[in-house]
Formats: structure tokens, sequence, C-alpha cells
């Protein structure tokens, strides 16, 4: 079986397999206890929140323990709404619908004022439009764009947004889901107000994530009903996945260099294996830059490429389409629509992890040729 699935979800690091099962063993009490079992818990806790904020630069109080990124993302929005009586929304069509749908949420519930920036081609935003709205609003504002795009792998230029918003005095959150645990981000250089996280995209477990905060913001929190996290989120902490998170972390930053050439080196491999089928064209131009794990790809429609991926999963390859929930089909995302690719277009996103091999990749070339039977003749 092989697995090319890594932006929907990644294998859990063995060692991180470790850190939760001996953290089940020996840290089972409630971490709020005051006594010993409860004290060994917070230890744990305590020292994974340490762990986290060294490694992305931020301090520990601004690190809140959350179920994932769509979590993540939902208290970022409405805590800022709320903390800071934003009127105004910022973002772009190609966000994920856990940014999304709050935000359509909360611009429907509250007469927020909701704008779209416009996309290039490649779903990129233009930063001389965000300025010039930025420039004319005088109301308090929220901008929310991701660092990496989840299905074509587009990376937004985070430090420019970063530094337009922090010099309007703007709100900024940034989904950064697809990016931590791949890059080293210094969240002492880079001005963000939120941003989200999800550790089973980088060989954590699922079901688990954090918010950054940045200290100057002070918001509510959203989930109410008992004083953990700082009273920011409330909940018995899951120590055992955070443990597992904070464990599968370190473990990307001890070799992050070496792993994004090796990843970077099979994306180019499959990118250059790719050429031999005749019209297959690239979203976002993923085969030039963006995001080293993700590969995003339109085959032509002919007869051989319906139900595509299907047809790879019976060969034990996995792939995507457009976003995991849309896997399975060939209706294009909201993301591919936005890029104007054409609804019938079958579309796969390869992504790719440490754990991946070019024999990997030459078995997928062999067994895309068997289902398009549509090689270039030269
Ligand atoms: N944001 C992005 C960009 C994602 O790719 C995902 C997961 O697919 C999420 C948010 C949701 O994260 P989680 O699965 O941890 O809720």
């Amino acid at each position: 079986m092989i697995y090319f699935d890594n932006a929907a979800s990644t294998p859990l690091f063995p060692e991180v397999v470790e850190e939760i099962n001996n953290t089940m063993s020996h840290a089972f009490g409630n971490p709020s206890s005051i006594h010993s079992f409860g004290r060994t818990a917070k230890v744990v806790l305590e020292e994974a929140r340490n762990i986290i904020s060294e490694l992305i630069h931020a301090s520990p109080s601004e690190i809140v323990f959350t179920s994932g990124g769509t979590e993540a993302n939902n208290m970022a929005l409405w805590g800022c709404v709320h903390s800071y009586n934003i009127q105004h929304i910022i973002t772009s069509r190609t966000e994920h619908p856990a940014v999304l749908k709050p935000i359509d949420d909360i611009c429907k519930t509250l007469g927020v004022k909701l704008s779209f920036l416009s996309t290039d081609k490649n779903g990129q935003i233009a930063l001389s439009e965000l300025e010039n709205i930025l420039e004319n609003e005088n109301e308090p504002t929220l901008v929310s764009l991701m660092h990496a795009n989840n299905e074509t792998g587009l990376l937004l230029p985070l430090k420019d947004v970063s530094a337009l918003c922090a010099k309007h005095n703007t709100f900024f959150h940034t989904d950064m889901v697809q990016t931590i645990g791949k890059f080293h981000i210094n969240f002492k250089h880079i001005p963000v107000s939120f941003a989200s996280c999800s550790a089973h995209k980088f060989h954590g477990p699922k079901g688990i994530g954090f918010l950054y905060i940045n200290e100057k913001n002070k918001i509510k929190p959203y989930i109410l009903g008992g004083s953990q996290e700082r009273n920011m989120r409330a909940g018995t902490e899951n120590v055992y996945l955070i443990a597992g998170m904070a464990k599968a972390i370190e473990l990307c930053h001890n070799n992050m260099e070496e792993t994004q050439k090796y990843i970077t080196v099979l994306k180019n491999y499959t990118t250059e294996k790719l050429k031999e089928f005749e019209g297959v064209t690239y979203n976002a131009s993923s085969d030039k830059g963006g995001l080293h794990t993700i590969l995003s790809i339109n085959f032509p429609e002919l007869p051989q490429t319906e139900m595509l991926i299907q047809q790879l999963d019976i060969e034990g390859i996995a792939v995507s389409g457009g976003s995991a929930c849309a896997s399975g089909s060939f209706h294009s995302s909201h993301v591919l629509q936005q890029l104007n690719v054409k609804p019938d277009t079958p579309s796969l996103r390869i992504s790719f992890s440490k754990y991946n091999t070019k024999n990997e990749i030459n078995k997928f070339i062999e067994v895309l040729r068997k289902i398009v039977h549509h090689e270039k003749k030269n």
C-alpha cells in the first residue's frame, strides 16, 4: 500500500506512539487535581507547552491546547470578533471550511461586514488590494488568511501580510495547519495575532492542536465550563495527546531541513515523471513551488480517467481529490473552482511525507500508465 495523502493526515511517528503510551500509563491523573497524580499530569502538560512554545518562539502562555485545527480556527475567529468588537472580516474564498464556515456564521449572526480578496490564477491574493482595504477602514478589522492552502500547497507571503496587518493595527489570524512542523516559525519575528495548528498533519495524533494567541491579545474563551488553559478553554486537557503532539513537533524540528530537502526531491521527481502523460496540468503552479509536501494536478478528461482516485485505490495507492472531504469525487472543490478548474476534470492531490520513497513514485507512475494508457508518443 502506498500512502500519498499526507495533507489529509500523517502516520504517527513510532516515538509519538511510545510517548502517548508512556503518558497513558504514568500520567492518568487530572492535571487540575492538587494531589501527586494531578501534579504528575500537570508536569507533562506544562512540559509539552514549553517544548512547543520554544520551538515556535512563543511564550508558554501564548499556547492554548484545542481539539485540533477546526476548534483553533473557531476559537480565534469568534474570540477575536467578540472581544474586540470586530466590524469587518477580510479573507479569501480559498480558505479551509474550518475558517469559511465560522466566518459566514459570524457575519450572518452579528452583521459583521465581509470582504473576500480577489485571487489570481494560482489563488494568490494581492497585497496591494489588502493594503487598499486596510487604508480605508477605520473600524476594528480581522484578516484571516491561511499560510498554506491544503489543496494546492500555495503559500501566503506570511511575513508581508502580517507586517501589513501590524502596520494598520489589524488583527491577523492565520491557519497554519499545513505548515507548523514543516517550517521553522518564529512568532517573535512574525507579528501574527492568532495561528491555528493541528498535530495529525505532522505525524502527531488526531484530535489535538493548539491556538497561538499573541500575548498582546486577550480574547474571550470559546468553550466555557472550567478554568483549564488559564480560563481560555474549558475541559480536562487531553494530556496523552498533548504529550504526543509535543513529541511530534520536536521530532519534526530535529531534522527539518533534511526532511524538507528529501520531500522536495520526491515532489520534483514526481513532477518530472508525470511529464509523460499528455495534458496534465498543475494547480497553483504547484510543480514550481509552494508547500514541498503538496502536488496538485489535473488529468485530461478521458473515459479512462473517470473514477481515477478509486482506480488508484484498487491498485493500493491512496491519493486525494480536491480535499479530504471531497475524496472520491471529481466535482472540483471550492478551491479548484476558484482556480477555474473545470468541474469534471479529474484532479489529484498527491501529498508526501518523509516516509515516501522514489520506488513508491515509480510504482504510482506505472499504475497511472496502466490506467490512463495515454503516454506521449515521442
Ligand atoms: N485547516 C486546514 C488548512 C486543514 O488542512 C485542516 C485539516 O484538513 C483543518 C484546518 C482542520 O484541522 P483538524 O482536522 O485538526 O480539525
